[in-house]
């Protein structure tokens, strides 16, 4: 999968070290930490910095095209995010691995909240862990 020109549009100035994070992202698939890209990206040969890759998944999640939830120890996970529509996920505390999940539930909850509570620009973060069937064993 590679990202639509459009989407490259939404990170800003169109610089190649940006456009090979969000490829090394989408390449990934999951779930994935700064650090982490930025090592993936040096052992390609990149040169692209640490405050590169930050600024890159900070102008993704301000585009809404990415999803974040944070990892045991608190550090911010990203994923790619293919189309502008929010997603939930539900992650392997073991593995990582990421599964979509239907939060309809949610959003209509969170939409009704929105229009009666007064409150303008509601916005909410819903983050299931727990363990995948290979890691529990079932
Ligand atoms: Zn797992
Ligand atoms: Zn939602």
């Amino acid at each position: 999968m590679s990202a639509p020109a459009d989407d490259l549009d939404l990170i800003g100035r169109h610089t190649a070290q940006r456009a090979s994070v969000v490829r090394a992202l989408i390449d990934h698939g999951g779930f994935v930490g700064a650090q982490t890209l930025h090592d993936v990206l040096k052992a390609r040969g990149s040169r692209v910095g640490l405050n590169t890759v930050y600024r890159t998944l900070a102008a993704l999640l301000d585009a809404d095209r990415a999803d974040v939830v944070h990892d045991r120890g608190g550090e911010r996970l990203f994923r790619y995010r293919p189309s502008a529509e929010h997603r939930h996920y539900l992650v392997c505390r073991a593995c990582d691995l990421s599964t979509a999940v239907d939060a309809d539930v949610i959003e209509t909850w969170a939409e009704h909240l929105a229009r009666t509570s007064g409150f303008a620009e509601v916005e909410h973060t819903v983050e299931l862990t727990g363990l995948c069937p290979q890691c529990c064993g079932s």
